[in-house]
């Protein structure tokens, strides 16, 4: 039976054609139920009236009591406002209408009496309030002073239209005068709402519009907020034991003869306590008789790869081919020879697949492959081509898993009748309760322990007039054998300029640091792979000491002998960034550098980035802070991975009802996997309606 909450838009009374489809078009509200759960952001005491006087440039939405005392137009054409004065008995303040001047000169009086309410600009060092909203006093006091008023994000557009917060409350309070609790009926189990105290359904989505005080907003938010997350969780864990069920994985049984021989003989250090942890994990998985999904994440310099190599070698002691792939070609060289080095001596074939990999070389590789003559073959996204066949593909390991999209991970499931084990590696530390949501389907193993021996990497932050001290602290370094990266950001929009400023600092350095007692590298992403990977090899066999390039070297390379890391323009790179950034020294037992080089002016935020980078090396806390400063749609490892659209909850202050959450639908399906008990057939029939509509079903 159809709901009343599928009913498109422009049929509520006060919308219409016109608003319908501003609604549709700006805020993505396309029914009455897209509109009951438009939640207000936040919400305004109406009862409480502020002065000018009291206006700072931390004020938010306030209200005011005063007079109008004349009108003006001023500016032309796109500039053209209108300004009234507007006076308490505290001061003036200019209120200002760019739109529907003409409506608000016909109803608003001079001298009369209004309740003014808006946010405070500071426009030319003085303060005016944009499209305030104007009520007479009267009807406020009707009103009862009007109590908490719901606050709603729209924009420009319909504000123009009247669909300003105040205009989106006065739809949504005709549509709650069509709704009742048979619409909106509750679907979480009694016990649970007992044990968390929640409200129910209905009573939520009204006191979240129009809540009668602060504690009825409350309740409404934390029943939502707990709501959202837990059929999210519910979600994610379904899919999940549905693969088990369903996905069988190859059974890797043997681990005897490449795996102890390399382990033995070959493996040049002892492995730390957290690599040894994550093997044990990955071999209960490969046993199990189920696919593996495993996400392992360790920070940069953790040691991922040479868990990767014991986990591939695991697969070709079973008789399975491996394929490691990169998202980049440099990458892709360096796993590639930093396995072939590492396997030296031992009889398996390692091969790399690029885009570059052309012709006759080419075509044996992929021979050997389908012959399965190739044990592991490392590559790009060349590995995802329909020409790349396998013999028995049995594990797919992904290194800097942001780069790739779910579909192309998908591809590679696809190369075997039996999906490969999948093990994607991050060293993107991704915070505990983005990791619930985003990978709730994956099982999490954590490297949290860097290689004995490492000193933590010491970070200052400089700026021009500290360069000559730089160049001399470089040159230092360098006498000692060391080597230099010098990296610049390059940012899309402003290539051409970013190019500039990085041939310009190559320029200055040359000159600082001439030949032929010094030779640079230098990689960007405008020259031709080639030519990018020579300079890079010159670089890794310490052929140059210092490397300019941009952000290109970001991701995953080695050099270890490197102990210094310049970073210009430091106050352009995100949070995340830097710390990868940063994770290219500190790889060897020498103690290593990173120089953040600002300008003098930064803004709060750039200052609070820098000052985070300067106090701690742990990837988890700058991606706690990262998640705060930007919120998880920005955050790397989510754009791709398919992002979390959360209407109400907040992953850095729910934490805690996340937790609960979580833990509430692995019960339930635990003990009711098919939600088949009474008390759980209204959690069953919403999930079935409701599964096409949802943020979570986005996620994959
Ligand atoms: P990441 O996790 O960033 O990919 P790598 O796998 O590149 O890190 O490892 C960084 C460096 O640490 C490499 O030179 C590697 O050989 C070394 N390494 C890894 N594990 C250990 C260990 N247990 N003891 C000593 N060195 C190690
Ligand atoms: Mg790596």
């Amino acid at each position: 039976m159809a709901s009343i909450l599928d009913s498109p838009i422009e049929y509520l009374k006060g919308v219409g054609p016109q608003r319908g489809e501003l609604l549709r078009k700006q805020l993505d509200i396309k029914t009455f139920g897209d509109l009951l759960y438009y939640y207000p952001f936040r919400y305004v005491d109406r009862s409480i009236i502020h002065t000018i006087a009291e206006i700072n440039p931390l004020s938010q939405y306030i209200q005011l009591k005063g007079k109008i005392t004349g009108f003006r137009t001023i500016g032309d054409k796109r500039s053209k406002r209108l300004v009234a004065s507007f006076m308490d008995k505290t001061g003036e303040i200019d209120l200002v209408w760019f739109q529907r001047s003409d409506w608000i000169l016909k109803t608003v009086k001079t001298n009369t009496e209004y309740i003014i309410f808006g946010k405070p600009n500071l426009f030319n060092g003085e303060f005016n309030i944009v499209h305030p909203e104007v009520d007479d006093v009267k009807e406020i006091n009707e009103d009862g002073g009007k109590g908490l008023q719901p606050v709603y994000s729209t924009t420009d557009l319909c504000r123009k239209k009247g669909l300003d917060t105040r205009g989106i409350a006065k739809i949504t309070k005709t549509l709650m005068e069509h709704i009742s609790e048979y619409d909106v009926p509750e679907f979480l189990p009694t016990y649970l709402r007992d044990s968390f105290r929640l409200i129910n359904r209905y009573s939520s989505l009204s006191s979240i519009h129009f809540p009668k005080n602060e504690k009825a907003a409350h309740e409404a938010q934390r029943r939502l907020k707990f709501e959202e997350l837990f059929l999210l969780q519910l979600q994610l864990i379904k899919l999940k034991s549905n693969r088990q069920q369903v996905s069988k994985g190859v059974v890797l049984k043997n681990i005897d003869h490449l795996f102890d021989e390399f382990y033995n003989k070959h493996l040049k250090f002892e492995l730390t306590g957290a690599q040894k942890r994550v093997l044990k994990e990955i071999r209960r998985d490969t046993l199990s008789g189920k696919q593996m999904n495993r996400l392992l994440q360790g920070d940069v310099g953790s040691g991922k790869t040479v868990v990767a190599l014991l986990t591939m070698l695991m697969a070709a002691d079973n008789g399975f081919q491996s394929c490691l792939m990169a998202p980049t070609e440099i990458l892709a060289n360096q796993h590639f020879e930093s396995l072939s080095q590492m396997l030296a001596g031992m009889n398996v074939q390692v091969a790399l697949l690029t885009g570059n990999v052309k012709g006759k070389a080419r075509q044996n590789i992929l021979q050997n492959l389908a012959e399965g003559k190739i044990h592991i073959v490392v590559g790009t996204h060349a590995l995802i081509e329909e020409q790349v066949v396998f013999q028995n593909l049995g594990m797919v390991v992904i290194d800097e898993q942001h780069r790739f999209g779910v579909a192309q991970r998908a591809k590679l499931w696809n190369k075997n009748t039996t999906p490969p084990h999948i093990l994607v590696m991050t060293a993107t530390p991704i915070p505990r309760t983005l990791a619930m949501t985003v990978y709730g389907d994956l099982d999490v193993s954590v490297i949290d322990e860097l290689p004995p021996g490492r000193k933590p990497i010491s970070t200052l932050h400089k700026t021009d007039a500290h360069r000559a001290q730089l160049f001399g602290f470089m040159k230092n370094e360098i006498e000692k054998g060391r080597q230099v990266y010098v990296v610049y950001p390059l940012i899309e929009e402003s290539e051409a300029l970013d190019l500039k400023h990085l041939m310009d600092g190559y320029d200055s350095i040359s000159r600082a640091f001439p030949k032929p007692q010094y030779q640079l590298s230098i990689v960007h992403g405008r020259m031709k792979p080639a030519d990018k990977d020579f300079e890079m090899q010159r670089f890794v066999r310490n052929e140059t000491q210092i490397m300019v390039a941009t952000t290109v070297i970001e991701v995953g390379v080695n050099v270890p002998n490197a102990s210094i890391m310049v970073i210009e323009n430091a106050e352009r790179f995100g949070l995340a960034q830097l710390h990868q950034l940063r994770g290219r020294v500190g790889r060897g037992a020498e103690q290593s550098y990173c120089i953040l080089m600002t300008g003098n002016k930064l803004s709060q935020e750039s200052k609070h980035r820098i000052s985070v980078m300067c106090s701690t090396n742990d990837g988890f806390k700058i991606a706690e802070e990262d998640l705060k400063l930007r919120g998880p749609g920005d955050l790397q490892g989510t754009q791709q991975s398919g992002s979390v659209n959360l209407r109400i909850a907040d992953l850095v202050h729910d934490a805690a009802i996340l937790e609960a959450a979580r833990k509430s639908a692995q019960k339930i399906l635990e003990e009711d996997a098919a939600l088949h008990k009474p008390e759980h057939q209204p959690l069953l029939s919403y999930l079935s309606k409701s599964s096409k509509q949802n943020s979570w079903s986005k996620i994959s």
